[in-house]
């Protein structure tokens, strides 16, 4: 029997892409809206249609055809330091597009969504590993628009418009272990993938942002989970909700933090290759410490890791990074 179709917004980024490839494995029938900004190419996955979310007209002409039997939306900027700097193409982006595809479900009846949500909802939590239950608290303009788009969601659920699933992304990271899919933003910021460019010599050197945080070794530390394993997580997510499973928030992480220093320490040691390495004020927007209580789904998902290793991820990341 063919499974339901599923759009997937952002299909063509880092974490939809491998989604949209776990999903077609599965047997799902994938339909992609993506406006290619992320990667400026296509994934050999899924139906893509090029479109932005800001065209609603187009979005609910997508919908109508389609008829997929849930949503899962990953199309966002994501990137904390920028959205300090813009705070209103975050607002327009993450929160005014997503305000127009949530209207274009209802106009068509679509009433199951999985959101890509981040940890970035809880600014500096006062509980580490921080659980679901604690309060949203963003810092930044970008965890502010993921906070926001949940209490919607929130709302709309309790009103009975539709059930969703909100994942609380902990720091992905990591690449297809197959080789055939991984990170490609045009700029990169996040830390493994900086670090590996610099080993590549793309960089003449790592900064390291800020060395007087409250942690051990004075860096921020982040909880890193593979990308493979946060598919999974969206998997699970949408058999749930596809066996009429009602609304939830989940963190995805291991529950395990590791510094920026010990994140470099790991890529020179992966790579085999010593780099230069400068000390650096504080970005601006990030919290000293984030893990995550991963109980809630490992319990509900029955969501079980499988590449829980700071190493195995670098690698798959640096095998990827080495194609180009
Ligand atoms: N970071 C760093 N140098 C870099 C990139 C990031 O020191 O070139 C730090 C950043 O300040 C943060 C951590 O690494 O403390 C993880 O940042 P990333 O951008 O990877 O993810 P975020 O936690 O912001 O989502």
């Amino acid at each position: 029997m063919t499974k339901p179709k599923i759009l997937i917004t952002g299909g063509c980024g880092y974490i939809g892409s491998h989604v949209a490839k776990l999903l077609t494995k599965k047997g799902y029938q994938v339909v992609i809206i993506d406006n290619l900004s992320a990667t400026g190419k296509k994934i050999p996955y899924g139906k893509i249609y090029p479109i932005d979310l800001s065209e609603e007209k187009e979005i609910i002409k997508v919908l109508k055809e389609e008829k997929p039997e849930a949503v899962m939306h990953f199309a966002a900027s994501i990137v904390v330091p920028e959205s300090v700097a813009y705070p209103l193409k975050y607002y327009r982006n993450n929160v005014e597009n997503t305000l127009k595809l949530l209207s274009a479900m209802e106009k068509v009846g679509i009433r199951k969504f999985v959101f890509s949500s981040s940890a970035a909802v809880y600014g500096i939590p006062d509980t580490v590993p921080v659980p679901e239950e604690a309060p949203l608290n963003p810092i930044n303009p970008y965890g502010r628009t993921k906070a926001m788009i949940e209490e919607i969601l929130k709302d709309l659920s309790e009103a009975g418009s539709l059930d969703y699933i909100a994942l609380r992304y902990f720091n992905v990271a990591g690449a297809d272990p197959e080789g055939e899919l991984g990170p490609a933003y045009n700029q990169p910021t996040h830390l493994i993938i900086r670090a590996l460019k610099t080993a590549k010599r793309e960089y003449p050197y790592l900064e390291i942002y800020g060395t007087d945080y409250p942690t051990s070794d004075g860096t921020c530390i982040r909880d890193y989970i593979h990308v493979m394993d946060l598919a999974k997580a969206h998997l699970l997510a949408l058999e749930y909700l596809m066996s009429n499973g009602k609304s939830l928030v989940l963190n995805c992480g291991y529950g395990i933090g590791f510094s920026v220093k010990e994140v470099v320490k790991t890529v020179k040691k992966v790579t085999n290759i010593d780099f230069k390495v400068v000390e650096t004020e504080r970005r601006p927007g990030d919290p000293p410490v984030l893990i995550a209580d991963n109980k809630k789904i490992k319990t509900i998902l029955s969501w079980e890791p499988e590449f829980q290793s700071l190493e195995t991820i670098i690698k798959h990341a640096w095998d990827w990074e080495q194609k180009f």
